[in-house]
């Protein structure tokens, strides 16, 4: 079922990436870690779907936030980006998922690991503990470089508000001055130091593209976490495109 959401807010989070924060007045709730399809309909009537992972913590104002990060040669995302403009009215449907959610009953530990724009319905999960949860949270994030942190001074503060929620940056391209990883990608050494040791069975979420979910689990899976507890969303290219 198709709903429509009308634009009530745009935030640029970094110089390629928006949110949008919609108003769907027959949103039934979502659940944290869920996404939506949006369809885009051309006056021709090409249509074009994708899926975005929400941002937002459930919440009972019915608004949905998506934060979405350009690509240069993309068909949606140049448009979600740039072009929709507040009071604008867009179809979407959902909330799609049932596995890779967090309930805030959940109380066993949560460890968290985004790749760049991976960290979207991560965000909803820490937004929704910092609401309603009581769970300790480690979240690694692996971002090319320190402009291109989504959310930065929000997950600063709740970080340092609540000492259950801890924060690791791991940048692949450029550090922080003085830094004290040299750039790189997430390895064995930083999952040993970063998160949560595998026998508190802590519950994994692994958000990115395919490669860095893929390398993730395999580090998660070598030291020691079993392969129920790691939980994947792969941000590739959405299967049904249309
Ligand atoms: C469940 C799910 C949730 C998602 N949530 C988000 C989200 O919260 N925020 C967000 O920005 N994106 C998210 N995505 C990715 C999103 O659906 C689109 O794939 C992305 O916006 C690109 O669409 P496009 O039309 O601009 O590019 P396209 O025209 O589809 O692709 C342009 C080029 O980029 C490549 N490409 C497509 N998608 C990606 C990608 N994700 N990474 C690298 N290269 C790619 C294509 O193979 C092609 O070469 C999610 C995907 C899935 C499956």
């Amino acid at each position: 079922m198709w709903r429509v959401g009308t634009v009530v807010a745009l935030h640029d989070e970094t110089a390629t990436a928006r949110t949008i924060t919609l108003e769907v007045s027959d949103w039934p709730g979502h659940v944290a870690g869920q996404h939506v399809d949006v369809r885009l309909t051309a006056p021709d009537g090409y249509s074009a779907v994708r899926s975005y992972s929400i941002a937002s913590a459930p919440n009972s104002e019915r608004r949905v936030e998506l934060t979405i990060e350009r690509l240069p040669n993309g068909e949606v995302s140049p448009y979600l980006t740039q072009e929709l403009a507040v009071g604008d009215r867009l179809e979407l449907r959902g909330p799609i998922g049932g596995w890779f959610v967090w309930r805030t009953q959940q109380a066993e530990p949560i460890q968290l690991i985004a790749g760049g724009s991976g960290i979207v319905p991560l965000m909803a999960m820490i937004r929704a503990r910092a609401s309603t949860g009581s769970a300790p949270f480690r979240l690694l994030y692996s971002v090319r470089e320190p402009g291109a942190v989504f959310y930065r001074d929000e997950l600063q503060t709740l970080s340092d508000r609540d000492h259950k929620v801890s924060l690791t940056y791991a940048y692949t391209r450029t550090t922080p001055k003085d830094w004290r990883r040299a750039p790189g990608r997430i390895d064995a050494a930083l999952i040993a130091d970063a998160t949560w040791p595998s026998n508190l069975a802590p519950t994994c979420y692994v958000c990115g593209p395919t490669p860095f979910v893929e390398s993730v689990v395999g580090f998660l899976s070598a030291s020691g976490n079993s392969p129920d507890k790691i939980r994947t969303e792969r941000f590739g290219p959405t299967g049904d495109r249309k």
